[in-house]
């Protein structure tokens, strides 16, 4: 069996998102992507040819002083052999994290993985994509995302909340340049919504530097 995955980095920084934020973590950036979200930040990763086996992975990862690994992209769940490598992680005691588009069924993801799954809004000109299933298959142990760069983006968000009920823990995100962190804060409280907003900390620290 092939176990190469294609990775454009592996890095040591600290979380910026979600509910691990702050935390040392080994990120794995996954080549790849079949969408072109209207705000992405990591299209220097839809494109290469790093080929490296899981045990090189494995190795690799090995020598950061961290049990926290977030397995990132593009998006990783459309290489296949991303689950071998989730389930690798997995089997030697690391706290793994997924982040997915939310476009890809996430049914074969090892159950010890946390997800943290985008919706797509409409604003990112990719909702058409968005597999709407997932939302129902997701736990407590995960994290459902709205990246919102309008008002419509957020009323549409509320909309899916309601339509589709789920156990994870619900994060709503502003789009860099779009709106700022304020005027998402202040929707919130004005709609008394049980949702998370977070900010990238990662971009307050480092901007858009590679690699961070
Ligand atoms: S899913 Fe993520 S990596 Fe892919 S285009 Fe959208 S933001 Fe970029």
């Amino acid at each position: 069996m092939n176990t190469e995955l294609n990775i454009t980095e592996i890095f040591y920084s600290l979380q910026g998102e979600a509910r691990e934020v702050g935390l040392p973590t080994v990120f794995i950036r996954l080549t790849g992507c079949p969408l072109r979200c209207s705000y992405c930040d990591t299209e220097y990763a839809f494109k290469g040819n790093n080929l490296m086996s899981i045990d090189a992975i494995m190795a690799d990862v090995k020598q950061y002083n961290t049990r926290y690994i977030c397995v990132t992209g593009g998006e990783p769940l459309a290489q296949i052999n991303c689950h071998i490598l989730l389930d690798s992680l997995a089997k030697e005691g690391y706290l793994v994290s997924l982040e997915t588009s939310g476009s890809i069924a996430i049914d074969e993801v090892n159950p010890s993985v946390s997800i943290v799954m985008d919706v797509k809004t409409p604003s990112s000109q990719e909702s058409t994509q968005n597999l709407y299933d997932n939302i129902s298959k997701l736990e407590e142990k995960d994290q459902l995302k709205f990246v919102i760069g309008s008002r419509e983006d957020y009323d549409w968000s509320v909309d899916i909340m309601d339509q589709y009920p789920t156990k994870a823990g619900v994060l709503f995100s502003p789009v860099f340049d779009q709106i700022t962190p304020t005027q998402l804060a202040d929707w919130i409280i004005e709609s008394r919504l049980n949702v998370r907003m977070q900010m990238q900390m990662h971009k307050l620290l480092w901007g858009d530097e590679k690699g961070k």
